[in-house]
């Protein structure tokens, strides 16, 4: 069996949910996972937010002009009278819920129930529709099976048996339905799997239930060679390894849920990736199989944070590396990037929850400089390390104030760490270089 999932764009619209028909349709059984219709999680996370700040008028009014928006798309979605009622009803109670939502204290358990409607609604209002159309399509709620644990990580065991039970419940479904994002935490409250997770959803469940293969479909052909939101003139690219998807996918390639590729590359179950809009488009097949040579793809992540340590002792006493390494551990607070010297070690980090804490703490015996808005730059290839090509990177950045390489970690990727004000002007010059063989390097 196989499992499709469809993002925002993908569900956003009356004529892109007919698509989504179409080509889930093909008459193999399979699991579709649903992201919320577009702009519809960000309104959620906006309501969540005047209601902290205590702006109740806003919030009702947020709610009151979603909840329009939604009583249009079911009437134009669904043309049989008593679906269009049932979904009305199903619909009109979620906004009932979310208005009750808005006098109430706000908290992280609320924000998160708040945010989960997006994907309800979606759901819902798709499995109508294809009943509508004929389709033996059954609904299975997400929150019914899929868990995650203390760690954050996804709670496999209970996803398999919970998922298998629910499927066999209704053996005689063509198409599953379910709601990618949302999931239950380890004590059974409802949280979610961070933006973009639905990517994530369909690769756990792909792994829970062994499958044929998970295909990703969204609104672009593939997985580009670079950011095409900063960069001109990317093209897909037809093939990648897990590492290089996972990689790129990690260091900001928002195609893909960061998590998404760990799940089936364990199985090595094949990961397509596929444009809604043009399905006859081969799109990216992602595999255990590496080919091809030198950077195929590059990718950038914003919100990072450098940190510089320098040994108060001047030289890198035996032990310090540890003592450092033992903060960050401490803090959950993983490292992304890191570059030692005789006096000092520089490393970043993404999550700074913890950081004053560990500052503090790294000052009982080193001094410590902090950097903001940074981006890493990230270049992935087969072997690009010996590439003979890849050495001239540094020549067409020379204008660029490169503050971190990370070279030869894996023999695949290359890390630059450049102030996100730069990041643009990095990613097209290497972008000339890299794939139009223009960029003007002097030497
Ligand atoms: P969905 O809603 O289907 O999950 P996303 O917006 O999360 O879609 O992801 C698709 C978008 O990712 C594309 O429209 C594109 O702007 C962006 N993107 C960023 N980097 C890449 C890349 N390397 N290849 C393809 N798309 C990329
Ligand atoms: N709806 C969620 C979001 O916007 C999850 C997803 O789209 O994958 O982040
Ligand atoms: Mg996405």
């Amino acid at each position: 069996m196989k499992v499709y999932k469809f993002g925002g764009t993908s569900v956003g619209s009356v004529i892109n949910m007919n698509h989504v028909k179409d080509i889930s349709v093909d008459g193999h059984k399979k699991v579709v996972v649903l992201s919320a219709m577009s702009g519809t999680t960000n309104a959620l996370v906006e309501i969540s937010e005047t209601i902290r700040q205590g702006e109740h008028d806003t919030a009702i009014a947020h709610i009151n002009a979603l909840n329009e928006a939604y009583n249009s798309r079911v009437s134009d979605l669904l043309s049989n009278n008593d679906l269009r009622n049932e979904v009305s009803n199903y619909v009109n109670d979620i906004f009932k819920d979310l208005l009750s939502n808005a006098n109430q204290n706000h908290s992280e358990l609320l924000h998160n129930k708040i945010v989960a409607n997006g994907e309800l609604l979606s759901t819902y209002m798709f499995s109508a529709f294809l009943k509508q159309e004929g389709v033996n399509a059954a609904l299975l709620p997400a929150l019914d099976f899929m868990r995650i644990d203390v760690t954050n990580e996804p709670d496999n065991f209970y996803i398999k048996k919970n998922i298998e039970r629910l499927m066999a419940s209704t053996p005689e479904a063509d198409i599953y339905i379910t709601q990618g994002f949302i999931c239950l935490d380890a004590i059974g409250q409802v949280t979610n799997l961070q933006r973009g997770g639905s990517d994530y959803t369909a690769t756990i469940i792909g792994a829970a239930i062994d499958a044929d293969e998970v295909q990703i479909w969204t609104d672009i052909d593939g997985f580009h060679n670079n950011d095409p939101r900063f960069v001109n003139d990317t093209r897909a690219l037809s093939h990648l390894s897990y590492d290089e998807a996972a990689e790129l996918a990690y260091f900001g390639a928002k195609i893909l849920h960061p998590q998404t590729v760990m799940p089936v590359r364990q199985l090595d179950i094949p990961l397509r990736l596929k444009n809604t809009m043009q399905p006859e488009a081969h799109g990216t097949l992602i595999t255990n199989k590496t080919n091809g040579e030198g950077i195929k793809a590059i990718a950038a992540k914003d919100g990072i944070t450098a940190i510089k340590i320098k040994s108060v002792r001047m030289l890198l006493a035996h032990g310090f590396l540890k003592k450092v390494f033992e903060v960050f551990e401490r803090y959950e607070t993983s490292i992304d990037m890191i570059t030692t010297s005789e006096i000092a070690v520089s490393l970043t980090i993404d999550n700074t929850t913890h950081l004053e804490t560990i500052i503090n703490e790294l000052e009982q015996f080193a001094t410590v400089e902090v950097d903001d808005f940074m981006s890493i730059i990230c270049l992935v290839g087969n072997q690009i390390i010996y590439h003979p090509d890849t050495p001239q990177l540094f020549q067409v950045l020379q204008d660029v104030n490169v503050r971190m390489i990370a070279y030869g970690g894996s023999n695949n990727n290359i890390s630059l760490l450049v102030n996100t004000s730069d990041k643009l002007e990095s990613l097209q010059k290497l972008q000339r270089y890299v794939f139009e063989g223009t960029a003007e390097v002097a030497l």
